[in-house]
């Protein structure tokens, strides 16, 4: 089967392992996504032990928003950056704008959402089964942390800006959540990788992965917290039942 390139009319495209295709006049922004993305790219080859996706990255005008692609019928909500494979190849979908929802906002803030995003795309190599949300989403955290600390970007200030108490935990947050209860249980998630990779290294990541590509059910709550605990290695299970945010 021939394969389509992503691209929208009129957008220009940055060569290069993971290509990035930008709607013309974002050149400086483009190119920034382009860095990240290949040092995100091979710091998470390096850390999980894996090739990187084939995949390119596209970086969409607002007023376009609503023709990037995606699964099913429906846009998006606008500035949220997503990962599809709607597309072929794969595409990251990264908006002109950031949704005003993603807080806090320093220099580590669009750079954690690159290499997040990157690390969905790694993980979806293989197919991986349905898991308690914040399993889900931890992996990407922490993979987000553990890149800016082999690369050397400095997380302190962000870290210092994220509310520790938002009301609930990782594991309690059930049901419908607004925009804003996402973004606190994200950053509850990137919390607790970050402080997991400081504790533990961050080769509890490439076990995880390994974990959770062999896992051939729906993993339930309780599946989950041994996956989690089992990665981390000897003292994981205690260390998760004194955190806080778990
Ligand atoms: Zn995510």
């Amino acid at each position: 089967m021939r394969s389509l390139p992503t691209t929208l009319p009129g957008y220009e495209r940055l060569n290069g392992r993971i290509p990035v295709v930008h709607t013309p006049g974002m050149e400086q922004r483009a190119s920034e996504v382009w860095q990240l993305l290949h040092t995100g790219a091979e710091a998470l080859s390096a850390l999980l032990e894996l090739e990187p996706p084939e995949l390119e990255t596209m970086l969409v005008a607002d007023e376009e928003w609503n023709e990037a692609p995606r699964e099913g019928e429906r846009a998006y909500p606008k500035g949220l950056p997503y990962f599809t494979r709607s597309a072929r190849p794969p595409a990251l979908v990264l908006p002109a704008t950031l949704s005003p929802v993603f807080r806090p906002r320093t220099k580590a803030t669009y750079p954690l959402i690159v290499w997040h995003e990157l690390a969905h795309a790694f993980l979806l190599q293989k197919e991986v089964v349905r898991t308690p949300a914040w399993l889900g989403e931890f992996v990407p955290q922490a993979a987000s942390a553990a890149v800016a600390r082999r690369v050397g970007l400095p997380l302190d200030e962000h870290m210092g800006m994220i509310d520790r108490e938002p009301g609930f935990t990782v594991r309690g947050l059930k049901g419908h959540a607004d925009a804003g209860e996402q973004m606190a249980f994200q950053n509850l998630l990137l919390l607790l990788g970050a402080d997991a990779v400081e504790e533990f290294g961050d080769g509890f990541l490439k076990r995880l992965v390994r974990a959770l590509w062999v896992e051939r059910d729906v993993v339930h709550e309780e599946r989950a917290e041994e996956l989690l605990a089992d990665a981390l290695g000897p003292g994981g299970r205690e260390w998760l039942a004194s955190r806080p945010e778990f």
